[in-house]
């Protein structure tokens, strides 16, 4: 596109949303394993751009001029003072996070980290307040329902899934829950944003493996989610 006149148009056609814009989408695995089927997530959708990078790389540098949304699918408890700062850079910057699964593990004892951006705290132990343990349960069937009506749910209706659920997190009273089950080894939320106001924070529960990965629906929540996260409703 070398053209000035083609350049200008395409240029002014995108600030007119005839056509989306790419919302750039920095994918962070790394100390967990998981199924390679979820890689399909970011898979035949021309609005997101993904790079998959593990630890211990991906907050070695500075990310917010790469990036639009952060997705979490790590399982990450320490990290340095760097990492660290890259990482609240990029959030109180208004970028977008959008948190899968076994990352709702992540940062267990940080509290900002648990209390205001992922609203949500997975407890390690029962040996000090508040006295009980997060549990998890493999290979569960459930319906999982929309709440009410919100850009990161549309299309994507009840969701009749083999997944893993959690039960016993610490969840914010300050979460917007977006979707729930009435599963009794879950929690109930398993869709919600969380209180951080700095940016958009999108809180996904589901998607252990396969049976998660290739459902249309969790891929339709997933990429509603990066594009809401992003800013691209
Ligand atoms: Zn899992």
């Amino acid at each position: 596109m070398k053209h000035p006149v083609i350049a200008a148009a395409v240029l002014l056609a995108g600030c007119l949303g005839a056509f989306p814009q790419t919302t750039r989408t920095l994918v962070v695995t790394g100390g967990h394993t998981y199924d390679p089927s979820f890689y399909i997530l970011f898979e035949g959708d021309s609005r997101i751009k993904a790079i998959v990078d593990p630890h211990p790389m991906p907050y070695r540098r500075e990310m917010r001029k790469g990036y639009d949304v952060l997705v979490l699918y790590d399982s990450m408890q320490e990290i340095s003072e760097t990492e660290r700062k890259n990482l609240v850079n990029f959030l109180e910057a208004g970028k977008g996070l959008v948190i899968l699964h076994h990352a709702l593990v992540d940062y267990c004892n940080w509290e900002w980290w648990w209390k205001e951006v992922m609203g949500g705290r997975w407890i390690q132990t029962d040996d000090k307040p508040p006295r009980w343990k997060t549990t998890w349960k493999h290979d569960v069937n459930m319906a999982v329902h929309p709440v009410g009506k919100h850009p990161v749910t549309e299309g994507v209706g009840t969701l009749h899934i083999t997944d893993e659920t959690y039960k016993g997190m610490w969840l914010s009273p300050d979460n917007t829950v977006l979707m729930r089950t009435d599963e009794p080894t879950s929690d109930g939320p398993v869709v919600w944003i969380s209180p951080y106001r700095k940016s958009r924070v999108v809180a996904i529960q589901l998607g252990h493996d396969r049976m998660a990965h290739y459902h249309p629906g969790y891929q339709r929540l997933v990429k509603n989610a990066i594009l809401w996260a992003g800013g691209q409703e």
